[in-house]
């Protein structure tokens, strides 16, 4: 029987029925030469969660031009196209039919930032999207017309946005370009001695705390200072001229209110690509930079603290330190150790997350507290020893303390949103008027340790299930455990937490142990990820998870409240 008929003869038996009865239509079939449907789950109940389904087109009738995809970036780029493509044309058809989610579509395909996501696929064979629907029910019934309707009628016509003929063929080759001239350029920074570019041009300000696109009215547009501009070859857009951030130790100084942070968020965000109208996708920023913060109450376990803290009250030892409730320095102290074990190369830092007592001790504090009542060594006296010691370069947001301005290499300003370097003129000033603090940071910055996550740590259990799941940004929800990762700020997308819950879990049941650095383990996950698709993590195809970055599931992975760890060494540290 040809597929449509099957898929007909199914339906008009099933009508009526109970939900349950939709199982029966679990499988594939065949809607139009070249395209395949797929119902991989049906959801029990119309108000669980919706039914995991797949479209995939052969690429004979997609006809997509092989130098679109012909390199992983570009690849990405185009899944992400037609992704944000497919999305945007099954929308329309999205709408109640009767109970629960019935004759609902949903599709993951991101916001400003571009992922790798497991919501399309693109082979040389096909193009393939998974997304959810709504099977439609009346109470809990089949409601077999309405889902005949939405098989035969609302996905083929959907599938057509799967085609290279449905787009301006324009538009999709800029988008793919675009996106891997900003990977270009990203591979390109450390050559130039650069740890982020700001292109000329680019709008950074946001529409609202909540709302990530671009602000609408009113915003001044960034232009370089001339003294930091620099010009970068592109593939695909000649040369972009822009703010060339150097590596070492760049401080972005300025009064409240003048856009500080904002410069700060956009570098933040520049490890990812993004699409084109956003105005940040010509920032670019090192793969290796992470942003770090203080967080109140986090949780740490076994990081070796001691280059920032040690000789706590009452003889607890910070060399292997753990807590149930960091406080703000020591949680600050711990993110950037756990940065650096993952192998940071440069630290973003915002003064309005990191707490004083961490970032500096001035010279009449130090007069009023002697040294060895102090375990805090603050920031100012390890940031140049990070940099020369282990190359890592730190970007630092600073209104308030201008003792900064003997360990920086370049000083930014920002003035009513536009920046001037103010390098020399800090220069000046700090022999103008020297400091009479003086250094505490020791010789060295003191030793960054690698630590192995243990198997016991991990128990995805809840109940007699595995349960691993994540609720917005904020919590990852795994067996028992909450894991708090709403201070993670560089896991940008919902299904970037999905898809660390999952990673967190299969790493428990594959890659944990005392042999195995946190670091090694995670980029093992990682590539295996990349090599087979999502599908290893969840065991079927879902299309809803994103890549994060390797830091990113280190930060929740140090966050989960049953973690325990060893040096890899067998060493715990304690003298
Ligand atoms: P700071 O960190 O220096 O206190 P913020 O970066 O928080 O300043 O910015 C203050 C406000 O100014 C924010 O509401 C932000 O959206 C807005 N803003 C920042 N940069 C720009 C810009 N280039 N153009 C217009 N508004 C901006
Ligand atoms: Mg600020």
């Amino acid at each position: 029987m040809e597929d449509r008929e099957r898929i007909k003869a199914i339906l008009s038996r099933i009508s009526g029925r109970g939900y349950k009865a939709y199982r029966d239509l679990e499988g594939s079939y065949g809607l139009a030469p070249g395209l395949t449907f797929y119902l991989d789950h049906a959801q029990g109940d119309p108000f669980a969660a919706p039914s995991r389904v797949r479209l995939r087109m052969d690429m004979t009738k997609a006809q997509y031009p092989p130098r679109l995809f012909k390199n992983p970036v570009r690849r990405m780029a185009l899944q992400d196209f037609i992704l944000r493509a497919f999305a945007e044309k099954i929308r329309p058809f999205s709408r109640g039919r009767g109970t629960g989610g019935s004759g609902r579509y949903s599709v993951d395909a991101g916001g400003q930032e571009i992922l790798l996501r497991s919501g399309c696929v693109v082979t040389s064979e096909y193009v393939e999207v998974r997304f959810f629907m709504g099977l439609p029910a009346a109470g809990r019934r089949v409601l077999g017309k309405e889902a005949l309707e939405m098989i035969l009628v609302d996905l083929p016509r959907a599938a057509r946005s799967l085609e290279y003929a449905a787009h301006s063929a324009k538009e999709v080759e800029a988008f793919v370009d675009l996106v891997e001239d900003q990977e270009y350029l990203r591979r390109r920074l450390a050559e130039r001695g650069l740890v982020a570019f700001v292109r000329d041009g680019a709008l950074l300000p946001r529409r609202s705390g909540v709302d990530d696109r671009p602000m609408e009215r009113g915003a001044v547009l960034f232009e370089s200072p001339p003294e930091l501009r620099v010009t970068m070859e592109t593939l695909h857009h000649g040369e972009v001229t822009g703010m060339g951030v150097p590596q070492g130790v760049t401080l972005i100084v300025g009064g409240g209110f003048h856009g500080k942070t904002t410069l700060l968020e956009a570098i933040s965000r520049g490890v990812y690509p993004h699409i084109p109208g956003d105005g940040r996708e010509w920032v670019v920023t090192d793969a290796g930079a992470v942003k770090v913060r203080s967080e109140d109450g986090r949780y740490v376990e076994g990081v070796d603290i001691s280059p920032f803290i040690k000789d706590l009250p009452m003889g607890r030892d910070t060399s292997f330190f753990s807590t149930e409730d960091a406080s703000g320095s020591t949680s600050l102290a711990a993110s950037i150790m756990e940065a650096l074990e993952m192998g940071a190369r440069v630290l973003l830092l915002d003064e309005d997350t990191a707490a004083t007592n961490f970032l500096i001790r001035d010279a009449r504090m130090q007069a009023l507290i002697p040294r060895e009542k102090e375990p805090i060594t603050p920031f100012i006296d390890k940031v140049r020893q990070l940099y020369r010691e282990y190359g890592v370069s730190t970007v630092l947001v600073l209104g308030g303390s201008g003792d900064y301005l003997d360990v920086a290499d370049t000083v930014i300003a920002l003035d009513s949103y536009r920046v001037l370097d103010l390098t020399e003129r800090a220069r000046e000033v700090a022999r103008k008027f020297p400091t009479p603090r003086h250094p505490e940071g020791g010789d060295t910055f003191g030793e960054v340790r690698s630590r192995a996550p243990l198997a016991e740590s991990f128990s995805p259990r809840k109940g007699r299930k595995e349960r691993v799941r994540s609720k917005g940004l904020k919590e990852i929800l795994f067996g028992e455990e909450v894991i708090d990762v709403s201070d993670v700020e560089q896991m940008v997308d919902h299904s970037q937490a999905r898809a660390v819950a999952e990673i967190l879990r299969y790493y428990g049941r594959q890659m944990a142990g005392s042999k195995t650095a946190m670091k090694e383990g995670i980029s093992r996950v990682l590539d295996v990820v990349l090599d087979k698709g999502f599908e290893v993590l969840t065991g079927w195809p879902v299309g809803n998870l994103a890549m994060p970055r390797s830091f990113e599931v280190a930060a929740a992975m140090n966050r989960l409240r049953s973690l325990k760890v060893t040096f890899v060494d067998g060493d715990l540290g304690r003298k």
